[in-house]
């Protein structure tokens, strides 16, 4: 198989593409989709992966928004560093447990065995903490409000998923202090709020807002919050981002109490969006975070004379110069050596979310057709309207890519009150919305009933902020107790 713009730059055209089907094998259907779309390389250290420009330019798209929107909050971005000492790593002993067998620790420099070893973050409570402390000496130091945009590594033994779950990955970690809890758990719903609309208004994926389970929250933390998202192909749930809230005291002359939170969004957040909206050709990526929007394919045929392609080629660089001006992303594939439906499958397969074809009776009518990768559908549209008509067509995209989404996600949560149901929701790859006693117990007996022979045990994804009426009295699906909450279950990355 040629690789389009790699080597075999000049060779004879081959087909493109994907072997696997998104719903005939998912797994290797997603592997080869952000291998072939130029995302992700495969590195020679298992469970990490190379971002190349394809998806990180993405990850930009991500970064600026969320950055503005928490400094607008008066969050500040600071850097701590990368390496933390053993003693420092285990003063907090409760939330160090939980990342124990995933933290890797450099024993060597050169040749020579390290006195101490060093650990590399899993996570920067532990580095941030003692220097909160040094700086927070009163009430009237707080808020303080530090974020950092850094890698983590966490040797994790899951099996790794490009973006999904990797060993080292990008992240935001927000970790900030105040005096009451109020402002703290305002902080908390803020957050929440900014890393929904990440995912619901920048890559169109709709995800439900919740409370962890006191199985599933933050080791040391009172409580966490956090957005799920569902992958319907995989019937999985994957947890979007987390925030959490913790009590500290600070050793003074009189004792005070503070309010931690902590908030994490990785390069996860990529994978889910290429999970939910690929399909059989490629990627699919929404236009707001999309590098390129709108790519321009002229289209010669053979009968065109040397002058009539220098025209088309010429309009091709007209149009695209107008769009940009219009704030469109574009770009003009003036590629000779590839014909057109090559073209097309090689920015279809990386989701360019517009494809504006000009071909020769479209340069004798002055218009250009407009094709979408969401749904494939066509319109022409004169040349003189595409700087208003583009930006509205891909405002179209977005919205239509999320509602289609959105209606597949509504369409797997089932409303279940009996165990009986609650696993045929699962055999049905769904989300399984409960009543529940909410204890640490029967979640776990729910974990290893609900475990098949080909399937992992569900989980609560979270306990949504959003409750459907609990009548009085209403049991437990696992158990016959009364039930506290609703919860959302399923099995899950
Ligand atoms: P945590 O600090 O464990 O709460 O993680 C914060 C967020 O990071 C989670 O909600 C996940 O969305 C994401 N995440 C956790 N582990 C990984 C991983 N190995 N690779 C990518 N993202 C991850």
């Amino acid at each position: 198989k040629q690789q389009p713009g790699g080597e075999g730059g000049k060779k004879k055209e081959t087909k493109l593409g994907l072997t696997a089907s998104k719903g005939g094998d998912f797994g290797e259907w997603y592997s080869q989709v952000v291998v072939e779309s130029e995302m992700i390389s495969y590195y020679d250290v298992s469970g990490c992966y190379i971002l190349r420009p394809y998806s990180f330019a993405i990850w930009d798209e991500i970064k600026n928004w969320f950055d503005a929107r928490i400094k607008e909050l008066g969050v500040q971005n600071a850097y701590f560093p990368l390496f933390i000492t053993e003693d420092v790593l285990m003063t907090e002993k409760e939330h160090v447990e939980g990342f124990a067998p995933e933290v890797a620790w450099v024993t060597k420099s050169g040749s020579s065995e390290l006195d101490r070893p060093i650990a590399i973050r899993p996570t920067s409570e532990t580095v941030m903490y003692p220097y909160y402390a040094q700086w927070i000496r009163s009430h009237r130091d707080l808020p303080l409000r530090l974020n950092q945009w850094t890698n983590v590594v966490r040797w994790e033994f899951k099996h790794p998923t490009p973006f999904i779950r990797s060993r080292e990955f990008l992240w935001q970690e927000g970790h900030t202090v105040f005096a009451t809890k109020d402002e703290a758990d305002t902080e908390v719903y803020q957050i929440l709020d900014l890393y929904r609309r990440v995912y619901e208004e920048l890559l169109a994926v709709p995800v439900c807002k919740g409370m962890k389970s006191s199985k599933e929250k933050f080791a040391g933390a009172l409580y966490t919050t956090s957005v799920e998202a569902f992958i319907p192909t995989s019937g999985r749930g994957v947890q979007g981002a987390t925030m959490f809230g913790i009590e500290f005291e600070t050793e003074e002359k009189t004792r005070q109490h503070a309010w931690q939170n902590s908030w994490g969004l990785t390069t996860r957040t990529i994978g889910v969006m290429v999970m939910t909206h690929g399909d059989d050709k490629g990627v699919v990526i929404p236009p707001r975070v999309a590098q390129i929007q709108v790519v321009v394919i002229p289209i010669p045929n053979s009968k065109l004379g040397e002058e009539a392609v220098k025209a088309m080629l010429d309009r091709a660089d007209a149009i695209a110069a107008d769009l940009k001006a219009a704030g469109v992303r574009v770009t003009v594939d003036r590629r000779d050596n590839y014909t057109p439906g090559w073209k097309y499958n090689f920015w279809e397969l990386r989701g360019v979310p517009l494809r504006l074809e000009l071909g020769p009776r479209d340069m004798d009518s002055g218009v250009a057709m407009l094709a979408r990768r969401d749904n494939g559908g066509k319109q022409s549209c004169a040349w003189g309207e595409l700087g208003a008509a583009v930006p509205q067509l891909l405002e179209q995209i977005q919205a239509d890519m999320y509602a289609k989404a959105r209606a597949e996600f509504d369409s797997c949560i089932e409303r279940v009150t009996s165990w009986d149901d609650f696993m045929a929701a699962l055999g049905r790859n769904h989300m399984a919305l409960a009543p529940w006693c909410d204890t640490e117990e029967s979640e776990e007996e729910v974990k290893r009933r609900s475990a098949t022979k080909d399937a992992m045990g569900a989980k609560t994804l979270c306990i949504p902020l959003e409750q459907p009426d609990l009548p009085e009295g209403t049991p437990c699906f696992v158990t016959g107790t009364p039930a506290k909450c609703w919860a959302l279950w399923g099995r899950s990355y």
